[in-house]
């Protein structure tokens, strides 16, 4: 069976045209231009970045962002002050604060300080309490953007059984949580998988869908997978590769070489999720701007 290539890049551009499309009708009939302040403490590469990403997505569809760029040494205090002036800064609808954060940094008391309506992200608690019970919330990006990927390349995930390998709390966790909600685009029944779980293969074989998300390569091989199966990789992992410019290359948490000759679709890495978590940032930030106004 050959895969079909759930294209997350082509997914993520066809969103990004409509929402683009919404900002500019926003601004027309409302004069209101959604905002995102994104704030980076330190200068770790990987997050210089997607902030920079983060940044250039913005701009592209019409959003407002403004980076808040601060020293490893930024103190906490001073952290928390930030925040709490972007939570009362009208021009902006999203507070996005990028991990990891220095140690001498508390990453829970900085972002249980964001308000609720300004988290875009989806990881207050009070956000996460009400993604939980099935309220409309601000979904947390990574797992919404796999939901909308699955959905707008019809795979349908209602009744299937979906089995997650990973249960952190910001892809596994939530991700099972969205997919077994009794709501359109959910009513899944769902297996989440760990370090503990014996013989995770038992329950990736019995899967209509499933979610690698364990920052592991090859944690999903083909003999763990039936035929037909659509698997969907979340892992971002670098692998020594002396014939690319950078010295490496990037691969998933599936064997995707041998997983796609049995699947009956399948994500690509890079360009398949990634593309996906940047543009549910954005559709959040533009419902936290509508709700702002009622509009
Ligand atoms: P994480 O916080 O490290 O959590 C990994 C989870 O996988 C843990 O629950 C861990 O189990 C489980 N796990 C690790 N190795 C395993 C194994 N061999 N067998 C079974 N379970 C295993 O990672 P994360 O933040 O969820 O991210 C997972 C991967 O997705 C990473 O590669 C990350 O870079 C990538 N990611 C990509 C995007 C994107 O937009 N493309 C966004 C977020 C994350 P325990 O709980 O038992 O330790």
């Amino acid at each position: 069976m050959d895969a079909k290539i759930l294209d997350g890049k082509k997914t993520a551009r066809d969103m990004r045209e409509e929402m683009r499309l919404e900002v500019i009708s926003l601004k027309e009939k409302h004069n209101l231009i959604p905002g995102l302040a994104v704030v980076l403490v330190g200068e770790n590469p990987a997050s210089v970045s997607y902030v920079t990403g983060k940044r250039k997505a913005c701009e592209k569809i019409g959003i407002y962002s403004r980076e808040e760029n601060h020293p490893e040494t930024f103190p906490e205090e001073k952290l928390l002050t930030l925040i709490k002036e972007l939570n009362n800064d009208p021009a902006i609808h999203g507070i996005l604060v990028q991990l990891p954060l220095p140690k001498h940094i508390d990453d829970k008391k900085v972002l249980y300080e964001i308000n609720p309506d300004k988290d875009v992200d989806g990881f207050h608690p009070f956000n996460v309490g009400k993604m939980m019970i099935g309220e409309d919330t601000f979904l947390p990006c990574t797992p919404h953007g796999i939901q909308q990927l699955l959905v707008r390349n019809e795979i349908s995930i209602e009744s299937k059984h979906v089995v997650i390998v990973g249960r952190s709390n910001i892809v596994g966790k939530p991700l099972a949580m969205m997919l077994c909600q009794k709501l359109k685009n959910a009513n899944a029944t769902v297996t989440v998988c760990h370090t503990r779980t014996k013989d995770i293969g038992h329950f990736t074989r019995q899967a209509d869908i499933v979610v690698a998300a364990a920052g592991r390569p090859n944690t999903v091989t083909a003999d763990m997978v039936s035929e037909g199966v659509v698997v969907v990789d979340v892992g971002v992992n670098r692998i020594e590769d002396n014939t690319r410019e950078k010295g490496y290359r990037l691969v998933g948490d599936a064997d995707f070489e041998n997983v796609s000759k049995k699947a009956s679709a399948i994500t690509p890495v890079p360009g398949g999720v990634g593309p996906m978590t940047i543009t549910m940032l954005l559709h959040n930030t533009i419902k936290s701007a509508r709700l702002s106004r009622a509009v």
